[in-house]
């Protein structure tokens, strides 16, 4: 188990712990990395734990810098061949109550380690470990990785009444690690469900991404089972309730949500979209969490019994730019996801005239989008005409890059005719110049040919 952690910790981290040690001072590495490292993966950043105090760890250090010196953390900068590599530094202590931010009200500093692991929220990232001393595992942490489990370090209610994100927290970490929670924590969580409401959408946002971005994103259910919904998407609720009767469909709109969610492959984004993966596998993952969500307000039952949501994509992608507007989610996130909910459930013939249109309403840069989109929503449909739609989204496809092959003109960027040109033609700027572009855009559209500037000046020039 030791070498689990020491053949990983990076010569940055381990230069900081000798230091601190050499002058005397406990140090250790602590908590995720330590998780991480014992699960077999590499950890994404290292967080040193210390009994010297702020001022202490700054005298050690030639390069600094005081991120968050009252709860008592020191970044350390270290430097190696010209890259330089922060580190987190955070002196011993014992939290009180959380405020509405990332930190605790008021800490205070302590010289026990086992102080310090006590203030963490599960036994699994309780755990700390130096060279030479070896893995400090004073609550169950190991076994409870080994067996799966989330369990809060001490007495559940009292650890999520001193922070409701840890409710969140523990939901993500089971999707995450594919783990189950603990029995009392499990309880606690939903007796204190209501909590959340003190916690700021930032932070809750964080949680829901993680969630989101897991392998086992079904486990979203959790939050609605808990009565965590209820507070940071009240939207959820009415999903839950709404069947669709309908042979394209064998799920609830929840669970055909979550189900779309987990249909949206990393390796398959990856092969579209090499150099930008992750951002487009969270806007994929995203969209498909909220696609449907105005099916609760739209759905309709005709006298054959079967049911319909007309206008759902317009009016959800209307829901889902509020939602992720109140989650405090960036503007391009939000037009991203908002974008993609409105185009979803475009249904166009499959002809390249068709596509070249469909490319110019959804956009170049999300057409491939599109069609993980589809493909998720189809994969989380019944299994009624799952064929056809198959071969029909086989063909777009082919027909789409037939159209990038050929390089059809599909929208005003490569357009023959610039604005430039109209007015040099004799043109006077304003309104008009941009209709003459739609009309002469329409015309190419139909006819990728007449995309030439003499041609489209001929004939759209009075
Ligand atoms: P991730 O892989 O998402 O970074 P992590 O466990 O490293 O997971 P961080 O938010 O980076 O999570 O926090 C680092 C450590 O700090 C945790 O492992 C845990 O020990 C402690 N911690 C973080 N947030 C809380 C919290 N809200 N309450 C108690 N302890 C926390
Ligand atoms: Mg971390």
């Amino acid at each position: 188990m030791d070498s689990e952690i020491k053949d990983k910790i990076p010569a940055g981290a381990a230069e900081i712990l000798e230091r601190l040690r050499d002058a005397g001072y406990e140090a250790y590495v602590v908590g995720g990395c330590v998780r991480d490292c014992l699960l077999g993966r590499t950890p994404a950043d290292w967080d040193i734990t210390t009994s010297a105090r702020p001022q202490q760890i700054k005298e050690l250090f030639k390069h600094t810098v005081d991120t968050g010196i009252k709860h008592g953390t020191v970044t350390v900068l270290h430097r190696h061949k010209g890259v330089i590599t922060p580190y987190e530094v955070t002196t011993y202590r014992i939290d009180g109550e959380y405020e509405d931010g990332r930190h605790p009200k008021q800490v205070s500093f302590t010289s026990e380690l086992s102080e310090d692991l006590r203030r963490r929220d599960f036994t699994i990232n309780a755990m700390a470990y130096a060279p030479g001393e070896g893995l400090v595992d004073l609550y169950g942490g190991v076994k409870d990785l080994e067996d799966k489990v989330i369990r809060c370090v001490g007495d559940p209610e009292e650890r999520f009444s001193e922070d409701a994100l840890r409710m969140m927290r523990a939901i993500r970490f089971s999707a995450q690690l594919g783990a189950e929670i603990e029995k009392t924590t499990w309880k606690a969580v939903c007796k204190m469900a209501d909590n959340i409401a003190m916690v700021s959408a930032e932070r809750i946002r964080v949680e829901l991404e993680k969630l989101i971005l897991s392998p086992e994103p079904g486990r979203f259910r959790l939050f609605y089972e808990s009565g965590l919904t209820r507070h940071f998407l009240p939207e959820w609720e009415g999903c839950v309730n709404t069947t669709q009767e309908n042979p394209h469909h064998c799920y609830n709109v929840s669970d055909h949500l979550l189900k779309a969610v987990e249909s949206v492959d990393r390796r398959e984004t990856a092969e579209d979209y090499p150099e930008d993966t992750e951002r487009v596998f969270r806007l994929l993952r995203l969209t498909m969490l909220l696609h449907d969500i105005a099916k609760p307000l739209t759905k309709t039952v005709d006298e054959d019994g079967i049911a319909h949501f007309k206008g759902h994509p317009e009016l959800g992608a209307q829901m889902a730019e509020e939602i992720l507007r109140r989650l405090k989610y960036d503007n391009d996130t939000i037009r991203g996801v908002s974008h993609l909910i409105y185009h979803h459930e475009e249904r166009f013939p499959a002809d390249r005239r068709s596509v070249r249109r469909a490319l110019n309403r959804i956009g170049e840069e999300y057409f491939p989008m599109f069609f993980h989109i589809q493909r998720a929503d189809m994969r989380a449909q019944s299994t009624f005409m799952r064929k056809d739609k198959e071969q029909r989204l086989k063909e777009l496809r082919e027909l789409w890059e037939q159209t990038l092959a050929d390089r059809h003109c599909v929208s005003l960027k490569t357009l023959a005719v610039k604005g430039a040109d109209l007015m040099a033609a004799g043109m006077k700027p304003g309104p008009e110049i941009g209709r003459t572009l739609g009309r002469m855009l329409e015309d190419v559209l139909d006819e990728p040919s007449h995309n030439d500037k003499e041609y489209l000046l001929k004939r759209y020039l009075p």
